[in-house]
């Protein structure tokens, strides 16, 4: 059954591409916006154009910013020998949550998974491995705890190792097949304190 006004329709379509959402929950969320003022709904689309007009992701990291480079990439008390390697820029934003790390972030943009074609050449690899020439000591590896992830962390501690840099995973108290985003900050905090050296 579709609704009789195109426009309807179309704001449906829209809004169940997004993950999570099917076609029920699009319904509730437009006919929720139709009952909404007009600067409520035009507030939100502007803030959904400007994600792809000022949002970047940072030359060094790339985590997701507005500035180049990013707040974390400039800030002055940062521990630059640090750097703490994830799939994605969410995870960042998890990790930062915890308060217990201070040093550097790299933004890989996925993980390792040739069924899906994706090899070292579609993640940030070669970035990272130009940042190692700097005065970096350590890389965590913070990749997600399923085959992907774990397949990733792999493949960049025999790349790094024979570099001389202390190369180490967080702890596993990230249940199985989670993402990091969704780990509370005490588990993720503690995955960090708890991390082991390959
Ligand atoms: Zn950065």
């Amino acid at each position: 059954m579709k609704y009789s006004s195109e426009t309807v329709e179309k704001a449906i379509h829209e809004l169940s591409k997004l993950p999570g959402i099917g076609r029920k929950m699009a319904q509730r969320h437009v006919f929720f916006l139709l009952k909404q003022s007009e600067s409520q709904v035009k507030q939100l689309a502007e803030s959904l154009v400007d994600l792809k007009l000022k949002v970047i992701h940072c030359s060094i990291c790339f985590n997701v910013t507005e500035s180049d480079p990013c707040k974390i990439c400039a800030g002055e008390t940062r521990d630059r020998t640090m750097i703490c390697v994830v799939e994605e820029a969410n995870d960042v934003l998890a990790l930062e949550k915890t308060g217990e790390y201070k040093g550097l972030y790299h933004v890989l943009g996925g993980a390792l998974s040739p069924l899906d074609g994706i090899g070292p050449d579609n993640l940030h690899v070669r970035e990272l491995l130009l940042r190692l020439e700097e005065a970096v000591q350590e890389i965590i590896i913070a990749t997600n705890p399923n085959t992907e992830g774990e397949a990733t962390a792999l493949y960049l501690s025999k790349l790094i190792k024979p570099m001389n840099i202390r190369i180490s995973r967080i702890a596993r108290g990230i249940p199985v097949g989670a993402d990091l985003e969704y780990a509370d900050e005490v588990t993720l905090a503690r995955a960090i304190e708890g991390r082991r050296e390959y």
